[in-house]
């Protein structure tokens, strides 16, 4: 059965889409730890990410890093953290979070955003890719 982010790539679940190539698909965090969290996912359902075939980690690495500078170009920050977590969604994915303080990367403050600002964040981002 298909999990919740394959979904979300076949476009059954809505979501905030930042870039998308062949292998990879980027949208914003539903429960951000600071405006601008976006979530790089592999195309491949795969659950752990030291699982992936060597190349399809590599290309994971480069996908987040592309986005990642974009985001930073984006969104003010200190730092453009990244983290991966998957004890909720058993899907590779890499969070990537600007960061101004340690506890933007705690997941434990979070920031709530209208759908226009949700909106307006993820197609601020998309200008610099
Ligand atoms: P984890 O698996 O622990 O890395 O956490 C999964 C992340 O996915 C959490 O930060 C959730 O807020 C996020 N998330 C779960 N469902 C959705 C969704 N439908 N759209 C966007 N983000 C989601």
């Amino acid at each position: 059965m298909q999990g919740v982010f394959s979904k979300i790539i076949a476009g059954q679940i809505p979501s905030y889409k930042v870039f998308e190539d062949e292998n990879c698909y980027a949208f914003l965090d539903i429960n951000p730890n600071a405006v601008g969290h976006t979530l790089c996912v592999t195309k491949k359902e795969v659950d752990k990410i030291f699982d992936l075939l060597d190349q399809d980690y590599n290309y994971l690495m480069q996908f987040s890093r592309k986005v990642a500078v974009a985001i930073q170009k984006a969104i003010p920050c200190r730092r453009g953290g990244m983290s991966v977590i998957g004890l909720e969604v058993p899907h590779v994915h890499v969070h990537l979070i600007p960061l101004n303080a340690m506890e933007d990367a705690t997941f434990q403050k979070k920031v709530s955003l209208t759908p226009s600002e949700f909106q307006a964040t993820a197609t601020k981002i998309q200008e610099y890719l």
